[in-house]
């Protein structure tokens, strides 16, 4: 799958089952007009430093975290609708592989995507896959600096 114009798709077995809480945050962000966070939440350090820089960006003011889970593999839970629905969807992917970038431009449109890669922020770590290989301390700090950027950079498009 080497070239970038062929697409592919993934087959999900649907459910009916809905997460109590996922309900309650999903209608509520949705009646409050909250802009979801998302990001990768890759398995490694970039996708680590990612999630934090989400969750970040997430307790400001008008925004709110998103679950991908359920935007990709429950789409009439009201996490996904409040996602799908929203006038704009931040993300932010561990690196420039994009994982979630390729799939939300489909998914919610690329014109509401507020996109960014956090590693071309940071510059660090690229021999580093374990979470742990890096200082907790060091973690956030670097999140934090994520988050900063890309909170400048929405209120500059603002
Ligand atoms: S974007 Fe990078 S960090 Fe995130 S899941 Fe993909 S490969 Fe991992």
């Amino acid at each position: 799958m080497s070239n970038p114009d062929q697409h592919f798709s993934i087959e999900v077995e649907g459910t009916e089952k809905r997460c109590p809480v996922g309900e309650t945050i999903g209608n509520r962000n949705m009646a409050e007009g909250k802009i979801p966070v998302l990001s990768c939440e890759g398995a490694c350090i970039r996708g680590e430093i990612a999630r934090l820089a989400a969750n970040m960006v997430a307790k400001e003011e008008g925004y709110a975290r998103g679950c991908h889970g359920e935007l990709f593999s429950v789409p009439d839970s009201a996490m996904a609708q409040w996602i799908k629905k929203a006038e704009k969807v931040v993300l932010i992917d561990g690196c420039f592989l994009r994982c979630h970038g390729r799939i939300l431009e489909n998914l919610v449109g690329k014109e509401k995507l507020a996109q960014f890669d956090a590693l071309r922020v940071y510059r660090k770590y690229t021999d580093v896959f374990d979470i742990d290989d890096v200082p907790e301390v060091e973690r956030k700090e670097v999140a934090r600096q994520i988050a900063d950027s890309v909170l400048a950079a929405l209120e500059e498009k603002a």
